[in-house]
């Protein structure tokens, strides 16, 4: 049965986690988790549902956004869109006038990603399996159909493309048995946000431990005493082995995928995490001064469009074993592409919705995969560690065919207001989702919309919203 989409609706929620602190660093204060959301109707009971993140006011200017690029779908047949996923893309882009307020960056750039997310999410739900697998299950020729080259064939070619897809083709379902079994490796950021207290920090850390994680991070660059102090007291505890479950296996910190990580003697890692604070000399001279806390990477020193900054910081602190990682707020693949190129990054962290969607993301994955560059997708907010499970699949399953290096980002917090929320396994990994009707698993429920919808959810109107 062919469905055409009829309609659309978007809604503003936001969540109030300004008064806990969560997602504080030292460039982002009192963030209000938000999801510019969206679904999509068809004249069938198919149904598509994506988002994008912001951390609070501005919400409602990309749901205007998402309104001006969603509003071109109606009429369109569903089973058209799907047959060419990157043409389909290159459509959605390809409005004159909204392209005009962009060009593929800004407002227009995260509304277009939650628009495509959502037809993906539809494309999904409508052949009954996870995104994940809709994807792994491609052919390479149609999953380098399903995205986009333009401006990157100086880099890679469809063709090429095509090629590395299918080197590693012969073991795709190996792999995916294998992660089915044992879970997607995932790193923790809630023990670390800049707000925290120590006992909280403490607290969850030695949690985290418990629940099996070996990779941490915390938010460092407004103190730099405070971040050693933080960081001596998080390392303290990931570092001794009394805290780790019974029965943890002895980890080796010369291991493939520990290597290079200045893992601790338990096989803990460190990582921090700057959110842009600093000019490019002020992270070096900074992040020097954290080397005792031994971090495996600074996430986000600079500025996110400065890719010469981050290729300077990387060379100044390679002799202090401290890798560079950035991306999440590199607004298109083209960045990505210029940091892979001057050899900026060492962890490269795409974002599921500040990148125009599943279509984009792809054309990243392959870029890294070509560049030998791990890819650890970023997911401190609302609604993104459900999204980038899925894109890690992808990744492993078809396009990097390694996951051990990798770290996926889980932040744990606001779960619960999701229909196919993710979770965590007892080695703290990632379970691989496995619903058929869970599309890409972002469909948030309807009463926590009614809640938390901005401003006249019942959260908002009532006395704990003043
Ligand atoms: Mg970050």
């Amino acid at each position: 049965m062919p469905a055409k989409i009829t309609h659309f609706e978007t809604h503003d929620v936001r969540f109030p986690t300004s008064l806990t602190g969560d997602g504080t660093d030292a460039m982002n204060r009192d963030c209000d988790y938000s999801s510019a959301y969206v679904s999509i109707y068809t004249d069938s009971d198919l149904v598509g549902h994506g988002m994008t993140f912001t951390i609070g006011r501005g919400n409602d200017i990309v749901c205007m956004a998402i309104k001006a690029v969603a509003s071109r779908l109606i009429g369109k047949d569903t089973e058209d869109l799907f047959a060419d996923m990157g043409k389909t893309w290159d459509w959605l882009l390809a409005d004159p006038q909204l392209r005009w307020i962009g060009p593929e960056k800004g407002v227009i750039h995260i509304a277009t990603g939650a628009v495509n997310n959502a037809i993906w999410d539809m494309f999904a739900r409508k052949r009954e399996k996870p995104l994940w697998k809709l994807v792994a299950d491609m052919s390479p020729e149609e999953l380098v159909r399903s995205t986009t080259f333009r401006y990157i064939t100086d880099v890679i070619t469809p063709e090429e493309a095509l090629k590395m897809l299918k080197a590693i083709e012969s073991e795709k379902e190996e792999r995916e048995q294998k992660v089915r079994e044992i879970g997607y490796p995932a790193y923790v950021t809630s023990a670390g946000w800049l707000a925290y207290p120590d006992d909280k920090i403490a607290r969850l850390t030695k949690e985290a431990l418990a629940h099996g994680f070996n990779h941490f991070k915390i938010k460092v660059g407004a103190d730099q005493a405070d971040d050693l102090r933080r960081g001596k007291l998080i390392r303290s505890l990931i570092d001794d082995p009394s805290l780790l479950p019974a029965g943890t296996p002895r980890r080796d910190v010369n291991s493939a995928d520990l290597k290079g990580k200045n893992a601790g003697p338990t096989g803990s890692v460190l990582m921090i995490d700057a959110n842009q604070v600093w000019d490019v000399q002020q992270a070096i001279d900074y992040v020097k001064g954290l080397e005792a806390i031994k971090p495996w990477f600074i996430e986000e020193p600079t500025a996110p469009d400065d890719i010469l900054g981050h290729a300077a910081i990387r060379r100044a602190l390679k002799p202090y074993g401290i890798g560079v990682a950035t991306g999440e707020h590199a607004h298109n693949r083209m960045v990505f592409k210029q940091l892979l190129q001057a050899d900026a990054i060492d962890v490269c962290q795409i974002d599921s919705c500040r990148l125009a969607g599943v279509t984009e993301v792809l054309s990243v994955l392959l870029m890294a995969k070509k560049f030998g560059v791990p890819v650890c997708p970023h997911a401190g907010g609302v609604g993104l560690c459900e999204y980038v499970i899925h894109l890690s699949l992808i990744d492993y399953i078809c396009i990097s065919g390694s996951m051990e290096r990798n770290v996926l980002e889980y932040a744990e917090h606001l779960h619960e207001h999701f229909v196919h929320p993710v979770s965590i396994n007892d080695k703290g990994r990632y379970n691989v989702p496995t619903d058929p009707h869970g599309g890409y698993s972002i469909e948030m429920r309807k009463a926590s919309i009614a809640e938390y919808e901005w401003p006249k959810g019942s959260y908002w109107v009532g006395a704990k919203g003043k």
